[in-house]
């Protein structure tokens, strides 16, 4: 079948010289300008004429956009220009934080990530992101570089719809920021797609666990849902059902079915709702499995 929209539409490329710079002119030029990372969503998208922007401003080599930086007493930080793969690579991240790892390479082909960021999976705001889960339970918080400055904001508090973020004209977010894992803690990402190579997630689970004296099954839970929602979900209702009973069979399915119904997915190409809700019951009981016989091992 010929491609209906073959090239890109004209605009202007900026290579701005400072944070002040690109932020300055992002606002100044807001609702024509968008910042660009690895392009691998934006430039689909304008050559799909879903975005139309006049100009496109690189925030690659922008101050703190290329930090890949583990600190035990402070966590991770990566930049908003770094690609998936130095961050799947990186011996600090493969030892502290597999469960990223794992997230960031369920990301398309090799190919992509070598383009692709973290940040710009996050900025996108697809529910269907594949390191959003990951960066979520990892209590992920951004940093966003704006024309009054710095702040920060929690990553649960970022997604407010399918492309839509907590982001005013003019704001960049320069780095994801992960504080030092739980001790003791194991996670993982099951991810269900059409085929095993460059597919967005029907459906993707994550699931991060860690021993809690606080709670009575003695472990805590974090559960996050791409492709379920409007956002990535959360439900709290997972957590609980897994910090107030014994960790047993029918507790995972007990939590697994809670996954199910607090999960509100739509038809699409890729699976239709019911589908969807079914494979979240599974994903999530055999997600929480494999996270409980980690923590046993
Ligand atoms: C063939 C193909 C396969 C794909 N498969 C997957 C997949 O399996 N899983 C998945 O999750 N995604 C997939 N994607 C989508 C995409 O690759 C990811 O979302 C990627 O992480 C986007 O990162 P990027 O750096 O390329 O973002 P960009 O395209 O540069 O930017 C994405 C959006 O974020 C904004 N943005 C970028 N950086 C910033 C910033 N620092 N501050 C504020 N806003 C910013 C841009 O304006 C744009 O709106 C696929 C894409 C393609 C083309």
């Amino acid at each position: 079948m010929l491609n209906p929209h073959p090239g890109l539409p004209e605009f202007t490329y900026v290579k701005p010289a400072s944070l002040d710079e690109a932020c300055g002119f992002l606002a100044e030029h807001a609702g024509e300008s968008r910042p660009i990372s690895g392009g691998t969503d934006l430039l689909v998208r304008m050559r799909d004429k879903a975005f139309k922007p006049a100009y496109v401003v690189d925030i690659k080599g922008l101050e703190g956009t290329d930090v890949l930086a583990f600190d035990p007493a402070n966590g991770l930080t990566v930049g908003a220009a770094v690609p998936m793969n130095r961050v799947v690579a990186h011996p600090d991240v493969q030892k502290h934080y597999p469960l990223l790892a794992q997230a960031a390479k369920s990301v398309a082909s090799y190919q992509l990530r070598n383009r692709a960021t973290i940040v710009g999976n996050i900025c996108n705001a697809s529910p269907a992101g594949d390191t959003l889960g990951a960066c979520l339970v990892l209590g992920g918080r951004l940093r966003i570089y704006g024309k009054d400055g710095e702040r920060f904001e929690d990553l649960v508090t970022f997604f407010k719809g399918p492309g839509k973020t907590s982001l005013q004209p003019g704001e960049i977010v320069t780095s994801i920021h992960l504080p030092p894992p739980e001790k003791g803690a194991k996670g993982t990402y099951l991810k269900l797609g059409r085929n095993k190579l460059s597919d967005l997630a029907i459906i993707g689970v994550t699931v991060y666990g860690f021993p809690d004296k606080m709670t009575d099954s003695g472990y805590r839970f974090k559960l996050a849902l791409a492709s379920v929602a409007a956002t990535p979900l959360m439900p709290p209702v997972v957590e609980t059902v897994l910090a107030e009973n014994k960790i047993t069979e029918d507790t995972i399915l007990k939590a697994a079915e809670a996954a199910m119904d607090a999960c509100s997915p739509i038809d699409d190409v890729r699976g239709s709702a019911e589908y969807r809700k079914d494979m979240v019951r599974n994903l999530t009981r055999n997600a929480i499995t494999d996270v409980w016989e980690q923590l046993q091992s």
